[in-house]
């Protein structure tokens, strides 16, 4: 079953069309928009429709879901012009990856080449 909608949440808000950002891609358990600090030439966050707040979050029975997240990222790779140059999938998950919004989200990047550095 799908995780309610919280009020209080930026990105739930989003994913309801309640305030604006520019939607690359939505189904009936994702959404996915442009960054608005955008980290890379190309930067799109994808996020579940439902509400939760990371990864720990998650149950078994959400597994369906994140892997379908995966998958629009590929989808939307490929679409935006980098499936074959390459991109990277991020996820911040707590204090220390630095994770500033509480509605789990997938950082989709590429566009130029990237270093690997924590
Ligand atoms: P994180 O540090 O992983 O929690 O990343 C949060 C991301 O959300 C940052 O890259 C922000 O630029 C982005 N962000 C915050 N608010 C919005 C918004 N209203 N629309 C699009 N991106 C946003
Ligand atoms: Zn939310």
């Amino acid at each position: 079953m799908m995780k309610a909608y919280d009020s209080n949440c930026i990105f739930c808000k989003i994913a309801q069309g309640e305030i604006p950002s520019e939607i690359v891609y939505q189904d009936e358990k994702v959404t996915a928009f442009y960054d608005l600090s955008p980290k890379a030439p190309v930067h799109i966050l994808i996020i579940p429709n439902g509400h939760y707040t990371d990864l720990n979050d998650c149950r078994e029975e959400d597994a369906a879901l994140l892997g379908h997240i995966l998958l629009a990222a590929a989808k939307i790779a490929g679409e935006k012009g980098i499936g074959e140059t390459g991109y990277r999938v991020i996820v911040n998950d707590g204090p220390d990856a630095g994770q500033t919004v509480f509605h789990l989200h997938y950082h989709l990047l590429g566009g130029r080449p990237m270093t690997f550095s924590v």
